[in-house]
Formats: structure tokens, C-alpha cells, sequence
């Protein structure tokens, strides 16, 4: 399966940085070859990446209009030339309140549209290191998923939250047990689970890009701070393609 190489800006960036990693994008073609490439900018800065990469919001509403102040609907996305939309990750998890529940509205609401939704799943330090991994993952993963979930919408992304802008990656022995762990879970609950990309996340840089991919069911990388650096990021992209 061609790995999914995605980069979440978060509310990082700028025009300035919009148009700088556009224009490395361009120059880089080769990046592309191997892995699809997916940039997930603020939403306002998804108009400047005038590029041959995906694109992709890092949210959306759950209602397709409306009064809702602030909010941008699934459709509006879409529109906008996204073809995905990361939902659930643990920082809107975690600052926002939002539950599984929701998630899987936001999904319903975005495949419904014709985005792919990202869906970010991954346990606290705490829930690891008491054991409680495997089950907090599986807790997420099936309250999260909307119904007529399927590997045409769908992209699972395993963060563990302790990986994220730590600096600190998860080994590949527990990313290759949590990933088949997720794989098994996908069974007879998403059509076509075994194409279902499960992507790791969690300080995933060019020096450990190559070990992390080349895991077992890891399908490519839902990728933070080094994707503000598009240096980096398509070295991340390159290393997908090796595998
Ligand atoms: C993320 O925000 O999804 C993420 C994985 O961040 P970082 O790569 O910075 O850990």
C-alpha cells in the first residue's frame, strides 16, 4: 500500500511559510513518487499551497451550515480543494473537550462530503504505563469510527499523546503490537480493513522515519513539528518511499 506522508501544522505558520514550503514541494517532485503527500495547514493558509500535494483541515464542524460561529463546515472544505480532514487528535481531545461521540458525528458529517477522515486515537502515559494501552485504543477507535466507515474514507492515525512534541518516540515493537492490535479491531467492523492506512504519529522526524515506516502496519505518518520544516518533511516522505 503507497504510504500516506501528512503534516500537521497545527496553529503554526504563516503566508510566508505557506509559500516557502509550496514552492520546496515543487522543486522536490520526486518526494511525491513513492508516498502520498498530505499538508494539513491552518485552514486560512490552505488557499497559498499552490502545489501537487494533498490537502487536508486539521478540523471541521459536524453540521453542514448554519449559525455556528467559528466553525467550517465539511463541505466548505471540500470546496476549498481538501480532499482530508484530521479529527479527534488528542490536543483538540484535550483542550476542546471533544469526545469519541462527537468524533464520529465529525466523520459521519466529513465522509458524508467526500473527505477522508483522519481519525487520531492514542493513549496517555498514565493509561500506558497502568497497562490500560490496548484497551483505551480499542475504546477510541470503535466510538469514534462512524457508521459506513470504509477504506475509501477512512485513515486511522495512532498518536500515542506522550509522543506528541515530546521529542520521545514510541519503539517499534509496541507500535507494531499497537498497530496490528488496531488492524485486528478494524475487522469486520470497516469494509476493506486490511486497506485501512494506520498511520503512526508522535515525533516522527527524518532520523527515525525509515525504522517507524517500515513497521508492520504502519502505513505512513501523521507528522508535527518537523513538517513545519519542509526540509524535513520531505525527507520524511523520501524515507517512506524506501520502504
Ligand atoms: C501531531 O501533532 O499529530 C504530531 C504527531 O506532532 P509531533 O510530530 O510534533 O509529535
Amino acid at each position: 500500500m503507497k504510504k500516506l506522508i501528512a503534516g500537521n501544522w497545527k496553529m503554526n505558520g504563516s503566508v510566508e511559510l505557506a509559500c516557502a514550503v509550496a514552492a520546496k514541494l515543487q522543486e522536490n517532485p520526486s518526494a511525491g513518487d513513492n508516498a502520498d503527500i498530505l499538508i494539513c495547514p491552518p485552514s486560512i493558509y490552505v488557499s497559498l499551497i499552490d502545489s501537487n500535494v494533498l490537502l487536508g483541515a486539521q478540523d471541521c464542524s459536524e453540521h453542514e451550515s448554519g449559525a455556528y460561529t467559528g466553525e467550517i463546515s465539511p463541505s466548505m472544505i471540500k470546496d476549498a480543494g481538501c480532499s482530508y480532514v484530521i479529527l479527534g487528535h488528542s490536543e483538540r481531545r484535550q483542550y476542546h473537550g471533544e469526545s469519541s461521540d462527537l468524533v464520529a458525528r465529525k466523520a459521519s458529517a466529513a465522509n458524508k462530503s467526500g473527505l477522508i477522515s483522519i481519525v487520531c486515537i492514542g493513549e496517555t502515559l498514565e493509561q500506558r504505563e497502568a497497562g490500560r494501552a490496548q484497551e483505551v485504543v480499542g475504546e477510541q477507535l470503535a466510538q469514534s469510527l462512524p457508521e459506513g466507515a470504509s477504506s475509501q474514507n477512512t485513515v486511522v492515525a495512532y498518536e500515542p499523546v506522550w509522543a506528541i512534541g515530546t521529542g520521545k518516540t514510541a519503539n517499534s515493537a509496541d507500535v507494531a503490537e499497537m498497530h496490528s492490535f488496531i488492524r485486528s479491531e478494524l475487522d469486520g467492523k470497516v469494509a476493506g480493513y486490511n486497506d485501512v492506512r494506520i498511520l503512526y504519529g508522535g515525533s516522527m522526524k527524518p532520523a527515525n522515519a525509515r525504522e517507524l515506516l517500515a513497521t508492520p502496519n504502519v502505513d505512513g505518518g501523521l507528522i508535527g513539528g518537523a513538517s513545519l520544516d519542509a526540509q524535513q518533511f520531505i525527507e520524511i516522505a523520501l524515507a517512506a518511499g524506501d520502504n
